[in-house]
């Protein structure tokens, strides 16, 4: 049914819904959050669980296909499993992952995929215990590794690892990187830096662009490309002729905004129509004040009708988000 999707003015349809579930994290990357952490929404504007699942019931009768859970962390959300329970209940069913920095997944791994979760990506940098500890400010390398290998052992496949690279931290680690996630049979995906840190302080000069990483991958594996990313973000290559694969996400220096299909909905309930968005669709006041789904839906289309064309990263107007990557949901 046509009338029942969410298409924008460019005729691109949203089928993928990342729904931030917290704001709250208990990692501080440093490329993502200052040492003490933000000003974290105060608990009566965050949507409750049954919140939640309404308006991703009201999405999936728009044709929202694909559900990922994020946040903050998510797994700091009380109520993630009987949330994703609920999702996985809904007819058409959608699919469902989670991305998450994996600490605390050793615990909750069986849990989500009981309740019916799909898959994970963990967001994992470096394989380092100093680093790590440097970079995300917390000694927790060993809990990410328990909840890697927790991931897939409860089936929650294929296990995908995020890794940001960071100029003098980490920017040597991309063949070491892979080695580790290939050794293991996880799926890497380096993602280029984007200007969403809280701390304002990206700089495109300094960013590791995909270009880079791919060369210091060719430098000592063999990479195919393989066609077909559709509207996946990932360009992807096969490793030495396979099976492993790994992948890149260019969103700064190659967007794929022409065949972006993805929605945000914020912990606080505001509907985003992209990463970068300065205008967002309050959903939570309006649910709260009796809406009905009709008109939740409505909201919906209209927030996708207004989404603009591209990013704008390299425009000169550009500017920041006023939400940082940690509070929209990456
Ligand atoms: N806490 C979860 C996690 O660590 O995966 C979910 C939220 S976190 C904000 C989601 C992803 O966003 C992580 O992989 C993180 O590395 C990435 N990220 C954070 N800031 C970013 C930025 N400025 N540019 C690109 N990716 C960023």
């Amino acid at each position: 049914m046509v009338a029942a999707q969410l298409v924008d003015g460019f005729g691109r349809i949203a089928r993928d819904l990342r729904v931030s579930v917290t704001d709250r994290c208990n990692l501080r990357c440093s490329y993502c959050m200052p040492a003490q952490g933000l000003d974290w929404l105060p608990s009566p504007d965050l949507l409750t669980e049954d919140e939640i699942v309404r308006l991703i019931r009201v999405a999936v009768g728009l044709g929202i296909r694909e559900v990922r859970f994020t946040g903050g962390e998510p797994l700091l959300r009380r109520g993630l499993v009987e949330i994703v329970r609920q999702v996985a209940s809904l007819e058409p069913r959608p699919k469902t992952s989670l991305t998450t920095n994996g600490v605390g997944l050793a615990r909750l791994a069986p849990a989500l995929r009981a309740a019916g979760l799909e898959r994970v990506n963990v967001s994992l940098d470096t394989v380092d215990p100093e680093r790590f500890a440097r970079l995300t400010r917390r000694a927790r390398l060993d809990d990410v590794i328990a909840g890697l290998a927790a991931a897939a052992d409860a089936g929650l496949t294929p296990v995908k690892v995020n890794a940001l690279l960071m100029r003098g931290l980490n920017d040597d680690e991309a063949p070491a990187l892979l080695r580790w996630c290939l050794q293991r049979g996880y799926e890497l995906r380096f993602i280029e830096q984007m200007p969403l840190d809280a701390q304002h302080g990206w700089d495109r000069r300094t960013m590791v662009s995909g270009e880079e990483i791919l060369a210091r991958l060719r430098a000592e594996f063999d990479l195919t490309p393989e066609p077909g990313r559709g509207s996946a973000p990932a360009q992807t290559w096969v490793v030495d002729g396979g099976p492993g694969r790994v992948g890149v996400i260019a969103s700064v220096t190659s967007p794929f905004c022409g065949a972006c299909d993805r929605l945000r909905l914020t912990a606080d309930g505001q509907l985003r129509n992209c990463l970068f968005a300065r205008v967002e669709s309050d959903l939570r006041g309006p649910l709260r004040c009796g809406a009905d789904d009709a008109e939740l839906a409505e909201r919906m289309r209209a927030a996708v009708r207004a989404k603009k064309a591209g990013h704008g990263i390299d425009d000169p107007t550009f500017l920041q988000p006023d939400r940082p990557m940690s509070a929209i949901g990456g």
